[in-house]
């Protein structure tokens, strides 16, 4: 067998089939309800008491921070009513003695501080009221509403959510550690602090970047009709959709479930589908899935995001190419040149390669041999050659490395198909009569769109990803060739500011 061959044979076990794509569906649609029903189920289906996505004709002026990692963002957002909106920030690295800081008080004192520096930089007529005030009210609050800037709280971090705003700490994760804080309502310990310095600002809702995401689109999308569904591809990968209030079973169970917002009869699910069939159920299994799994730091978890995300397909696939490289017969990257007739000892592989490393292939070398189509493969040689130390890859080689890489890339995105058209079908979006009697070339129109937004370097930047998505929603039964039309993917940018923003909005509303 040629190597060609035997890359066919590997890229051949990535495949998933039409049959395996309305299979993984059904599940998807099942997991789905579990988690609407009960709580620990596999897929969380968090309830996020957003009730309402916005339709561009949102006006005001909001407040946004974000705790994410390394960083503290804060950000205005004049939101302009036509779905445009502009956006004001800054951002600061956290000090690492505040991430393991003595008590919590030490931190989000150091956060409301940076929400003091901001107004004082960008707003100073709402800084300097607030100054005004301090002079005159001994103790804090006091402003009339118009002075009161809502915030939206992105908190990157483990929360059990019971309120628009308010959720308690699980635990701290990306090296924070301040066990003061575990178990406390995040945003009351940022208001106290807020409130200890006198600023005129609320932190009115407690957002999860998912949920930004899918506010962020449904506020900058055209055409009137909210978004049904934000979705992440990144990192990691999650999406949050609107679902029907009577369907989230669980919160009539839960304590907190007097508090919800009912007039619009909507939630917005936060899904955690990074975890859809942790079980092994219906997704696929290779040999490669199984060895990334084992030895990564949590085996049997967020299963469905290891054959999706960007920080596993890399890994994915440069646990294939080590198989090929260690191939007795055709071993990938042999040295072409060299007259030694015993091909275990002629590589043009580094013996300090970064592909002999756990993660040392990033997902960004899919999008560059994705895209690259020129003679020879030029682009991919290059880039096996700086970045891999491969260094003289031969055009057979690149071509069995891009074949393997493809087939990669393309089941990650069917299988985000899968979690896509499971959303599309179980929240009814394609029923008729929109679509009776449409044939498959017929034009759509704007009320029969099914809006989407997305973000994440995944899906932005790997070329085939949204085609591949589209190919596989055709393929299944209940979406098909003009269902798939009716779907509008679009990028949503920077959910967590104007995102976080919107569901402030969307909690004075309700308030
Ligand atoms: P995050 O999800 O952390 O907010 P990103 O959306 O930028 O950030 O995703 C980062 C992930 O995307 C990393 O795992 C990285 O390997 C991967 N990535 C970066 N660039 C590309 C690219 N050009 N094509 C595909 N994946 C990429």
């Amino acid at each position: 067998m040629g190597l060609l061959e035997e890359a066919q044979r590997v890229a051949a076990e990535f495949e998933y089939s039409a049959e395996d794509v309305n299979k993984g569906v059904k599940e998807f649609i099942r997991q789905m309800d579990e988690g609407l029903e009960k709580t620990g189920a596999t897929m969380s289906q968090i309830p996020t008491y957003v009730t309402a996505v916005p339709n561009g004709t949102e006006k005001g002026l909001y407040m946004a921070v974000d705790l994410g990692g390394t960083n503290f963002r804060v950000c205005s957002i004049q939101l302009h009513g036509n779905s445009t909106f502009s956006l004001t920030q800054s951002k600061v690295a956290i000090p690492r003695e505040l991430m393991v800081a003595k008590t919590s008080k030490e931190l989000f004192s150091f956060l409301a501080q940076q929400i003091a520096e901001f107004l004082k930089q960008h707003h100073n007529e709402h800084y300097h009221s607030s100054v005004r005030r301090r002079a005159t009210v001994s103790q804090p609050g006091g402003f009339t509403e118009e002075e009161i800037f809502s915030l939206g709280f992105t908190f990157s971090f483990p929360v059990h959510q019971v309120g628009i705003n308010k959720g308690t700490l699980i635990r701290w994760t990306k090296g924070f550690d301040i066990p003061d804080a575990v178990g406390k309502d995040v945003c009351q310990l940022l208001q106290d602090e807020i409130d200890a310095l006198h600023l005129p600002v609320k932190v009115a809702a407690l957002v999860n970047d998912t949920v930004g995401t899918l506010m962020a689109r449904s506020y900058t999308s055209p055409g009137k009709t909210g978004t049904l569904l934000g979705a992440i591809f990144g990192t990691g990968t999650n999406g949050a959709y609107v679902e029907k209030l009577d369907k989230v079973k669980k919160l009539a169970t839960t304590e907190e479930g007097g508090d919800v917002d009912k007039t619009t009869g909507e939630m917005i699910i936060n899904t955690e589908w990074g975890s859809f069939d942790n079980q092994l159920s219906v997704l696929p299994d290779t040999p490669y899935d199984r060895s990334l799994d084992a030895e990564s730091v949590n085996p049997g978890i967020q299963m469905f995001e290891k054959r999706i995300s960007g920080m596993f397909l890399g890994e994915i696939l440069r646990r294939a190419l080590i198989k090929m490289i260690k191939d007795p017969e055709v071993p990938l990257f042999s040295d072409e040149n060299s007259s030694n007739n015993d091909v275990h000892s002629t590589t043009c592989l580094a013996h300090n390669s970064p592909l002999f490393e756990q993660w040392g292939l990033d997902t960004s070398f899919l999008s560059i041999t994705a895209g690259d189509s020129g003679p020879g493969l030029k682009v991919t040689r290059q880039t096996l050659d700086k970045e891999y130390g491969v260094s003289a890859a031969s055009s057979e080689d690149a071509h069995a490395v891009k074949l393997i890489a493809s087939a990669v890339g393309k089941r990650a995105a069917r299988l985000a198909a899968v979690a896509i058209g499971g959303i599309v079908l179980a929240t009814n979006k394609l029923a008729a009569p929109k679509d009776i009697a449409t044939a498959d070339n017929e034009t759509v129109n704007e009320d029969e769109i099914v809006d989407i937004g997305v973000d994440g370097s995944l899906v932005e930047f790997y070329p085939d990803f949204e085609e591949y998505i589209r190919e596989a929603l055709r393929e299944t039964e209940g979406i098909g060739a003009h269902g798939e039309k009716r779907i509008r993917i679009g990028i949503a940018k920077d959910g967590s500011g104007v995102g976080a923003a919107l569901i402030a909005l969307v909690a004075d509303k309700v308030a």
